[in-house]
């Protein structure tokens, strides 16, 4: 017996103790690996504060705007997992169970005779290079749009806004991710070891900090880099898509540099309702709001016999 998933009943009545000591080593396990999370979270939103009281900006609409108090539920749904645990990992499950029953021509299986650290390192780049095109879908076909929106709502960006996003848009993006992750077939542990690696760098980028990494911006996405990917100004719509690597921008013609004038954040004519429930319905609206006017037209006139419809 390794872990609490290899328990069966038979084995509790079998062997109590060494059952109940499994339990209690898989419980110190998951504390010790959510440490780690918590441990970047609380790390991240301390530099953030850091930062406004250095830099004297008003801390009331900053922490206490309806906004914020929202983040904040976005954040504690993640910390404690609940949406994970209900939704996420149920459907990320039957997503790989279908795909096996269904695809499994796309376990091409690439990697598995490479060495563990060249794995890990190409499965970076390309997860990076495939959330590059998500990411630049998400902005630029207005169905995708519609379920990432939400993330960009946000006034006042702060730390606890990278996890603002809805059910249906990360559902939608494991979907995405499924068909990479398939065909080269890893260990689940090194998404898991990657995406624990790179949580940091997801909170720092949203800390409003306007920090560049100065030369290196050219390779990383720096705070600076995604404030613009935030910014509602004109010359900042749609563009510096990248999640770690900015490469991609400067390479497929997305990049724009900050420039001088203050950054305003949130959408471009339009608010979302700040209450976690009625943001999960926001892409089905959008949805219903972008189909509605083919849904509900007319149907076209009967032709005049003997004439052809234009
Ligand atoms: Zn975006
Ligand atoms: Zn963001």
């Amino acid at each position: 017996m390794s872990g609490l998933l290899s328990l069966r009943p038979s084995d509790v009545f079998a062997d109590p103790a060494g059952s109940a000591m499994v339990v209690v080593d898989s419980i110190v396990r998951n504390v010790t690996a959510e440490g780690w999370f918590y441990g970047q979270f609380a790390a991240a939103l301390a530099l953030g504060l850091a930062i406004d009281l250095i830099r004297r900006r008003e801390l009331g609409p900053r922490y206490l705007s309806k906004g914020v108090r929202l983040d904040l539920v976005y954040s504690l749904m993640e910390l404690t997992h609940v949406v994970t645990y209900t939704i996420m990992l149920p459907a990320g499950l039957a997503l790989t169970h279908a795909l096996q029953t269904w695809a499994p021509w796309l376990e091409i299986r690439v990697l598995s005779s490479l060495p563990q650290w060249s794995q890990l390192l190409i499965l970076f780049v390309v997860t990076d290079l495939w959330v590059y095109w998500w990411h630049r879908l998400q902005h630029e076909s207005r169905i995708v749009w519609q379920f990432h929106k939400t993330h960009h709502s946000q006034l006042h960006l702060n730390v606890m806004t990278t996890f603002r996003a809805t059910v249906l848009d990360r559902l939608l993006a494991m979907v995405s991710l499924a068909i990479p992750a398939a065909i080269m077939d890893v260990h689940i542990a090194m998404p898991v070891a990657i995406a624990a690696l790179l949580q940091f760098h997801q909170l720092v980028i949203h800390s409003d900090s306007g920090w560049s990494w100065g030369p290196l911006d050219r390779i990383f996405v720096s705070p600076s880099f995604h404030e613009v990917h935030h910014s509602s100004l004109e010359p900042h719509l749609d563009k510096n898509y990248g999640g770690v690597l900015s490469i991609w921008d400067h390479m497929f013609g997305t990049y724009v540099a900050r420039g001088d004038r203050e950054l305003v954040y949130g959408l471009v004519g339009e608010r979302l309702p700040e209450a976690w429930f009625k943001q999960q319905f926001v892409p089905l609206v959008g949805l219903w709001r972008l189909f509605r006017p083919a849904i509900a037209a007319p149907p076209v006139a009967d032709a005049v016999p003997g004439e052809t419809p234009a």
